[in-house]
């Protein structure tokens, strides 16, 4: 190894985007706005599939790890209010474009069951009325299993979701009470019953490490008592200490979080344990059962990333709805306002409420494809990718030379212009990707690699 590599610690603490969306959402602006929205969505064909994501940005209490687009709300009138929001830019939408096959519907948050059952079900009454929602529609809900009910369940199963995603984060008294969210196991296995019992038979789960007063003993406990319920899929998150970004961070003790070195600890303690329990590897922090759809996926190299993580979804086009909801269109990506008033009075007025996104260059779309195939596939042929995108394969000489510290550490190799990243690799892909982000310079504060 040579003498100047960083080593493995210093490699993991490297600030890099998760690669939800290349470019990467710091470099959306303005110049993207509901004009240029309206015009992408008239672009669209009655052929184009969909993907529909809605955002719910409510919760009945703040976690101090929460990372997402959210606030804290006690009455019922902001919700009801964003509920007819939502129907609002649901129909600005349809009324712009002659797109209409959906195949997938994704509701996150938040917590969107804190529409209610009448509100989820006021808003798929008026997808249903606007857009074609395939039969085999596959329509997933995130949700708190503090709030999940039998009658919660029953209704949503009524609204036709199909799969379920569980916050857990860790099943440990203390590292809930440092992240201010104690939900006890009984809490999530009533949960998952519930859920079941309904008809809700895919079940995801999303596990931390990283977070306060948390150990590597804290973590394998936390993914034993999660094979006891047996998700089908399982996405292990690390904690991202963001206080500059999400200032309810603040509460967390930054002296009790756990060392570079304890976090790489507990992420290899929970991929050997999920491992061993029979889940399969999915790309960077995914887990599935081998039946489930993404482990197919992964296994025929037709995963997909979009802001959301990983998905089996294969539509040509994602439209977000809601406060600070992101779309990814064939022309670019697309952002609405992510404060509640201002995507409010927007949708009121007519308008869709796009603040800002992006319109990618050929050279973006190259770029995105690699990174997709690196994060999903963990190979990538550059001069093929070249190829396809009618470039010059000598375009990436530079990004293969950054290259050179992980594979240094046997975490990424390539031969000729094939880069494939092997299993120990897994857990530093976003850094492989990074290799091959031209805008990463210029981007934003981000949190640890791994
Ligand atoms: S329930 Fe989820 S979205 Fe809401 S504050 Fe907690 S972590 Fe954030």
């Amino acid at each position: 190894m040579a003498a100047e590599t960083p080593s493995l610690i210093e490699l993991a603490s490297r600030p890099v985007p998760r690669y939800t969306s290349y470019p990467t959402a710091p470099h959306f602006h303005a110049g993207i706005d509901a004009l240029v929205y309206r015009q992408w969505l008239a672009q669209l064909s009655p052929c184009t599939s969909l993907s529909l994501y809605l955002h719910v940005p409510f919760c009945a209490a703040m976690c101090s790890y929460c990372g997402c687009h959210t606030k804290v709300v006690r009455r019922a009138e902001p919700v009801l209010r964003y509920r007819n929001q939502l129907i609002g830019e649901i129909d600005l939408v349809a009324s712009a474009t002659v797109a209409r096959k959906v195949r997938h519907l994704h509701w996150g948050g938040g917590t969107p069951s804190m529409l209610g059952a009448e509100g989820l079900a006021a808003v798929v009454d008026r997808l249903a009325l606007r857009f074609d929602l395939a039969a085999d529609l596959e329509h997933a809900i995130e949700l708190d299993p503090r709030h999940v009910s039998k009658a919660l369940a029953a209704d949503l199963r009524r609204l036709g979701v199909t799969r379920a995603s569980l916050g857990v984060q860790d099943f440990n008294p203390h590292v809930q009470a440092a992240i201010g969210r104690v939900q006890p196991y009984a809490v999530v296995a009533t949960a998952v019953d519930a859920l079941r019992e309904a008809g809700i038979a895919a079940i995801s789960f999303d596990l931390m490490y990283g977070l306060p007063g948390q150990s590597v003993g804290d973590v394998a406990r936390t993914i034993a008592l999660a094979a006891t319920l047996a998700p089908d899929r399982i996405a292990l998150f690390g904690y991202a200490h963001v206080p500059w970004f999400k200032t309810h961070q603040r509460l967390i003790d930054e002296a009790a979080l756990p060392a570079p070195g304890v976090r790489l600890a507990q992420e290899a303690e929970a991929r050997g344990r999920l491992l061993a329990l029979g889940y399969e590897p999915i790309g960077l922090d995914h887990f599935a059962l081998p039946g489930d759809p993404m482990a197919q996926a992964a296994r025929t190299n037709s995963l997909r990333r979009n802001f959301q993580g990983y998905a089996t979804d294969s539509a040509d086009a994602l439209i977000g709805f809601g406060a600070s909801a992101i779309g990814q269109m064939p022309q670019g990506f697309v952002q609405n306002a992510t404060d509640l008033a201002g995507y409010g009075r927007t949708v009121d007025q007519g308008t869709p409420a796009t603040a800002r996104g992006l319109r990618l260059s050929a050279e973006d779309r190259l770029r995105a494809d690699v990174i997709t195939q690196l994060m999903c596939d963990m190979t990538a042929d550059l001069g093929e990718a070249a190829e396809r995108f009618d470039a010059d394969p000598d375009l990436f000489r530079d990004d293969i030379a950054r290259l050179a510290p992980l594979r240094d550490h046997g975490l990424v190799a390539w031969d000729g212009r094939r880069v494939t990243v092997p299993e120990a690799g897994r857990p530093y892909l976003r850094l492989v990707a990074a290799a091959f982000d031209s805008h990463l310079a210029q981007a934003g504060r981000h949190s640890r690699a791994v």
